[in-house]
């Protein structure tokens, strides 16, 4: 396999070159209307691009110092199920915005009693002739404060197994009834919420895909959300990296201790690895092959990687870091003490560390499965100390 992606005389390479001479600074509509945003999306929303295809566009647009719209949910995750499971109502009404950043998307999943057991959510949606009618709490609901629309999953058959009876909507934010109140996390940021949902009237045509069905729907979405959030940055694929933190360690002369030489090493290598499996997911994309048992290695990988070079930057910093913002070896803090503070978020956020380890012994080491006590039960007599299954 070659690991290098095609030079400067590609065709596509080209292509989009030129767009980006024509257009130097893009709006986010021309961005995306150009099918730049997600360049793998069929079209008029994408390129219908392969994966090498789709590496191309985003080196070009970095070289060319852009940025697309933020909309990480909305890109991400919810576009991608509607894009699955939606009606072409839904396509041509909710696509755009989402590709432009006209309108954020949050993802209302998460319940205090149904985080890793996402399947055991007890917010309920009743029918009344063409709405439906919503009650229950979400949690953690990232960006909700500044979202337009949310993706929901809410029980609409209690008398059905848990994973039967859970239907998928999307929620205007704006919709009466909704009440959100911020949850701020130990780097003082208010990314997530909670959020509650009292008499919530939603048109039956926000309704994705088939009533009950929800589940199947809510496995896409977080199948897309673990693909999504692991690249080779320390946050979810985002923010520095291993090379960079070499870079900072060259800048200060070396390193001293052999024992932190080490570690650097050590994640310099991970991350290398991370590089190589994030470019077999591609290779198998190439081939027309559905992701294999490497995504949950590499959501796996890329969380514990990022979490183990923020600890390191932060005991690069010495012993003032404890106290101080500082970076490592006496850097600016900027990204690095935020991110270190941030840690342990990452390993929980779309499917916990435990979980996927359980994904990976179940699924691809054939280990025995766990069991849920509540399997075939109807949700509404489930036994409340239930196991849980697992999220996703
Ligand atoms: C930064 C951040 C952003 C988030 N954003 C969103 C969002 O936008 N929308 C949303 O819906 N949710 C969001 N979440 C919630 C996230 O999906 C849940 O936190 C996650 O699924 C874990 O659920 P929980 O917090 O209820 O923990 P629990 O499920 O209660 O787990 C507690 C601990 O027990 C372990 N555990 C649980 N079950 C098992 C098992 N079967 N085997 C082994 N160990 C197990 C877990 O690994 C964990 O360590 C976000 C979380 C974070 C941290």
């Amino acid at each position: 396999m070659d690991f290098a992606l095609p030079g400067d005389d590609d065709p596509r390479r080209q292509q989009v070159r030129s767009w980006l001479e024509a257009h130097p600074e893009p709006s986010p509509r021309e961005l995306a209307e150009a099918g730049y945003v997600a360049p793998h999306w069929p079209r008029p929303w994408g390129l219908e691009a392969d994966p090498i295809t789709q590496l191309l566009i985003d080196e070009e647009i970095k070289r060319a110092g852009i940025s697309r719209p933020f909309n990480m949910i909305g890109t991400g995750w919810a576009g991608p199920t509607i894009l699955h499971a939606g009606s072409q109502e839904q396509k041509d009404r909710y696509l755009m915005p989402i590709l432009t950043g006209e309108e954020m998307w949050c993802q209302l999943f998460s319940e205090p009693e149904a985080g890793s057991d996402l399947a055991n959510l007890s917010t309920r949606a009743v029918r009344e002739g063409d709405h439906y009618v919503i009650n229950g709490q979400k949690i953690w609901t990232s960006l909700a404060h500044e979202s337009q629309l949310g993706i929901l999953l809410a029980r609409t058959d209690p008398s059905a197994p848990k994973h039967e009876g859970i239907s998928y909507f999307i929620c205007p934010m704006d919709t009466p009834g909704i009440t959100i109140r911020p949850i701020l996390d130990m780097t003082g940021m208010h990314s997530f919420n909670e959020v509650f949902l009292e008499n919530v009237r939603l048109p039956a045509s926000n309704l994705v895909g088939e009533e009950n069905k929800g589940w199947s729907l809510a496995k896409v979405t977080l199948g897309n959300e673990r693909v999504s959030i692991s690249g080779r940055g320390a946050i979810w694929g985002q923010g520095s990296t291993a090379a960079d933190l070499i870079e900072v360690a060259k800048s200060a002369g070396g390193l001293k201790d052999p024992a932190m030489r080490q570690r650097l090493a050590k994640l310099y290598i991970e991350s290398e690895i991370l590089r190589l499996i994030i470019l077999r997911t591609v290779t198998a994309a190439v081939k027309g092959e559905q992701p294999g048992p490497e995504a949950s290695v590499r959501k796996l990988l890329s969380d514990e990687h990022g979490k183990r070079l923020l600890n390191l930057a932060k005991d690069l910093a010495g012993a003032g870091g404890m106290l101080a913002n500082r970076g490592p070896l006496g850097t600016e803090p900027g990204w690095w003490d935020f991110g270190f503070l941030f840690t342990p978020a990452i390993t929980l956020a779309g499917g916990t560390a435990e979980v996927q380890r359980n994904i990976l012994a179940e699924r691809v080491l054939g280990l025995p499965r766990e069991v849920d006590p509540d399997e075939g039960v109807p949700w509404s007599e489930r036994g409340r100390q239930a196991t849980t299954t697992l999220n996703g």
